[in-house]
């Protein structure tokens, strides 16, 4: 079957209101493209919770910052397309940026709670672009669930947020992290690792589940935090932050006494990895 691939907006406002009109659910799976099992492990759950998935591939120059890697950020819709086929989706989206963002666009969204600190100490204009962008696309195709990775926790965080802060009609799913074999996160950026890289490359996993047993034995976070950075270091890598935040609002924590979650950014060579993973209860 082949999947539509829709760039204007008149034409996906159009194909949504006619599956609404036939009383059908819509889920929304936004991503940069790239497409790996991570994402369509996103689009399996999405097909699961409605009858159409849409799925967004739109590279977002707003969370982009001038250093960063925009440029460069792989991009094939025709692998994207292949990647989708036979999956639950229904269309996909491929805005251009001209059209997302037209000449005199004006408006940012200001984010506190969540998206304060981690990924916002070393790339403070990324979280406002992510809103825009998702805002932008929750507007335009009009979801009832969207769906986001939870290899991108604070991202997720800051989406769920701001839906209920701004009363956007849309239901946010959490959907748990695809990794390698070796516990690697997938992600569209692996691509830019040396073979050298990869090999070390799922010790920041492993870092994170070291962390985050010793915390759930109830040792003092900021030791075994230390402890984490030590470890990455020791293997090769340039670390961001290591660091153990409440699960849900992603305050800083001095003691498990609530769900938790350790999170952590780290560069190997010029590649910037991220991954999170739940604190087992006590
Ligand atoms: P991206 O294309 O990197 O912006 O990601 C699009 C969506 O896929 C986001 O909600 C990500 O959190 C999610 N995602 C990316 N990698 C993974 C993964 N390894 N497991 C689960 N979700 C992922």
């Amino acid at each position: 079957m082949t999947i539509p691939v829709i760039a204007q907006l008149d034409e996906l406002r159009s194909t949504v209101a006619a599956w609404r009109a036939d009383g059908q659910r819509i889920a929304l799976v936004p991503t940069m493209g790239a497409l790996h099992q991570g994402h369509l492990d996103l689009v399996r759950r999405a097909g699961e919770l409605a009858e159409r998935v849409v799925v967004s591939v739109f590279v977002n120059p707003t969370q982009f910052a001038p250093t960063e890697d925009f440029g460069r950020y792989p991009r094939d819709l025709e692998r994207d397309y292949a990647a989708l086929s036979g999956t639950a989706v229904s269309a996909l989206y491929a805005p251009t940026a001209q059209d997302m963002y037209g000449p005199n666009f004006s408006t940012k969204i200001s984010l506190e709670g969540p998206a304060l600190g981690l990924e916002s100490i070393t790339r403070p204009h990324f979280f406002a672009g992510v809103a825009l962008v998702v805002t932008k696309l929750f507007n335009r195709c009009a979801p009832d669930v969207a769906l986001f990775g939870e290899k991108d926790y604070q991202q997720l965080k800051v989406i769920s947020r701001m839906t209920k802060d701004l009363d956007l009609p849309v239901e946010i799913i959490g959907v748990p992290t695809t990794r390698e074999a070796d516990g690697l996160a997938l992600s569209s950026r692996n691509v830019y690792l040396s073979e050298e890289e990869r090999a070390v490359a799922p010790r920041l996993h492993m870092a994170l589940q070291d962390l985050a047993q010793v915390v759930s034995r109830g040792d003092p976070i900021a030791a075994a935090v230390a402890q984490a950075r030590e470890a990455l270091a020791a293997a090769g890598f340039d670390v961001d932050y290591v660091e153990v935040r409440d699960a849900e609002t992603l305050e800083a924590v001095e003691a498990h006494d609530r769900p938790l979650r350790v999170l952590a950014a780290a560069k190997l060579g010029t590649t910037r990895l991220i991954d999170n993973i739940a604190v087992p209860r006590a």
